[in-house]
């Protein structure tokens, strides 16, 4: 199936020996010019390209005072060498985050401090040459920015951070990444990712409704450019289309229409995910993020809420008032912006959601925290919440679950491999490597408890696993989407289902008394 080696599921991880140059020829497809100009990048590599490169480091470290800060502090005392999936799937030095960073910090060391200035061997400073070049769009597109070496380091420091910064320059001398860049430019130009135009989604959206219908016998709506709607839902376009998504967002609709709530798509900002986080570009991200304040102002809504997405869901929670706020036109007595799983998780708390467990009850369930809302983000507005909301409404939805082991879950969870900008076809290779860790955490909790379902609420983490189970010997629908339980097992007034369980209810009271 694979034509490079995948990495063997042991009993429990082990840490490999670090090796030279195994990954150096992995590197995605260079953008192509008009994905380039369209993102106000030049459309090839400029010829004074190591200038421009510094001028950006230069303009770069001005902006950020945490790059400058990462920069200097590493003491290199080796926390955080073990804890990069892309590592421990791929065995490369040069996937070490400190190596990673150094990557980076050996030509900061050499154009903007004094020792590397003047005695750049004594301090491991480097000329910006094409090789080193090379080396930043190969390895720098095998870090997915999770940010999990991070919370080892005793200072902090996020590798995330320099790898933005590293492919912002790269962007700035033409060097840009064709999958991100090219996506940027079609949510510009058609609103999602997907370059899905209105009358599409439209479609899809009324075939979606009858496949409700035919279920349940109840008429849901999954309404689109709905002016005066009190909601409006942003989320990932994979949830138009793709499995397990889309039973996620039928699951969304279902919730909205149990909670008797008014609420809208938008065909102008039909796509939750913001690439320009993961190329670094402020410029970017704010425009992607401006279509959703546009649309909501437009349709009139009073409140935001997001679908499964991870990435966008720390740009909303983290950075959307930033980028595009102030948001003083919604309704402020509800979070700004409300994640559905708060949304689900308050309604379960009111009681005013009916489950019938039992329909999910051929799954073992386990949850796969998404690095982005794990360590990028909150949920419930205490600290913790982003862990334990995903987890209530799983459990309110179904009677199986168990956990992964504690070391890989949380804030300390593994990244599904494919994040960051890294779920491309072309990166196949580091992308099934950088799967390892999350696969033998998956493997121990199957063979202990018998999972037999891994719950995600990541666009990107769930197309990622769709295509990567396989490799590791799992089925690809074993992945599925929190919503797509909570869809499952929700009993909606008026539903087949309901009358069915009390009928069946009736039928036993008729059967105790006589
Ligand atoms: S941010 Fe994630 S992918 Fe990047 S170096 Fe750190 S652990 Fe590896
Ligand atoms: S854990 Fe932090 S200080 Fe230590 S080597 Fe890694 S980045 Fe440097």
């Amino acid at each position: 199936m694979a034509d490079f080696d995948v990495p063997k599921l042991e009993d429990y991880l082990i840490v490999p020996e670090p090796r030279d140059k195994v990954t150096n020829h992995l590197a995605p497809f260079l953008a192509k010019p008009p994905h380039q100009s369209d993102l106000g990048f030049p459309e090839e590599l400029v010829d004074n390209w190591k200038d421009v490169a510094i001028a950006k480091m230069g303009d770069l470290l001005g902006k950020y005072r945490s790059l400058q800060v990462f920069l200097d502090i590493c003491v290199h005392c080796g926390a955080c060498t073990d804890k990069c999936h892309y590592f421990l799937g791929t065995t490369d030095a040069k996937n070490m985050p400190v190596a990673r960073q150094e990557l980076l910090r050996k030509v900061y060391r050499r154009y903007f401090t004094f020792a590397g200035k003047y005695f750049p061997k004594l301090v491991g400073a480097v000329d910006l040459t094409e090789e080193v070049l090379d080396d930043w769009y190969s390895y720098f597109h095998q870090c997915s920015q999770c940010r999990r070496c991070s919370v080892f380091c005793p200072y902090g420091i996020d590798t995330a951070e320099i790898s933005m910064a590293a492919r912002e320059i790269m962007d700035a001398v033409g060097k840009g990444q064709k999958y991100c860049n090219e996506i940027i430019a079609k949510v510009f130009k058609i609103g999602n990712n997907l370059g899905l135009p209105e009358p599409a989604l439209a479609d899809t959206l009324e075939g979606l409704e009858e496949d409700i219908e035919d279920d349940t016998g109840v008429k849901v709506r999954l309404p689109l450019d709905e002016k005066g709607a009190d909601i409006l839902l942003i989320t990932p376009s994979a949830d138009f289309f793709a499995e397990p998504h889309v039973d996620g967002l039928m699951g969304y609709a279902k919730v909205f229409h149990e909670a008797g709530v008014s609420w809208t798509l938008s065909s102008k900002a039909s796509e939750a995910a913001n690439f320009g986080m993961f190329i670094g570009s402020y410029e970017n991200m704010r425009k992607l993020a401006l279509r959703i304040r546009e649309a909501a102002i437009d349709l009139g809504v009073k409140r935001i809420v997001f679908g499964e997405c991870g990435h966008a869901w720390r740009v909303a929670y983290s950075f959307l008032n930033t980028l595009a706020g102030p948001f003083d036109f919604l309704d402020q007595n509800y979070p700004i912006p409300q994640h559905i799983c708060e949304f689900t998780y308050d309604l379960i708390k009111q009681d005013r959601l009916r489950f019938n467990k039992e329909e999910n009850d051929h799954m073992t369930v386990t949850f796969h925290d998404s690095c982005n809302v794990a360590r990028g983000a909150g949920m419930g507005g205490y600290e913790g919440g982003q862990f334990e909301i995903p987890r209530a409404v799983i459990r309110a939805a179904c009677n199986n679950y168990y956990d992964m082991d504690d070391d890989t879950i949380h804030d300390a969870t593994f990244c599904c491999g494919g994040g960051g900008g890294l779920l491309t076809d072309d990166l196949m290779e580091i992308r099934v490597k950088g799967a390892m860790p999350r696969m033998q955490a998956l493997k121990k909790v199957t063979e202990e408890h018998g999972v037999t379902n891994l719950a995600a609420i990541c666009a990107i983490c769930k197309s990622q696993f769709a295509k990567t189970l396989p490799y590791f010997g799992f089925r690809m629908d074993q992945i599925v989407s929190v919503h797509q339980l909570v869809s499952n097992a929700l009993v909606m007034k008026g539903s087949e289902q309901e009358a069915e369980l009390d009928g069946s209810a009736e039928e036993a009271g008729e059967a105790e008394t006589a």
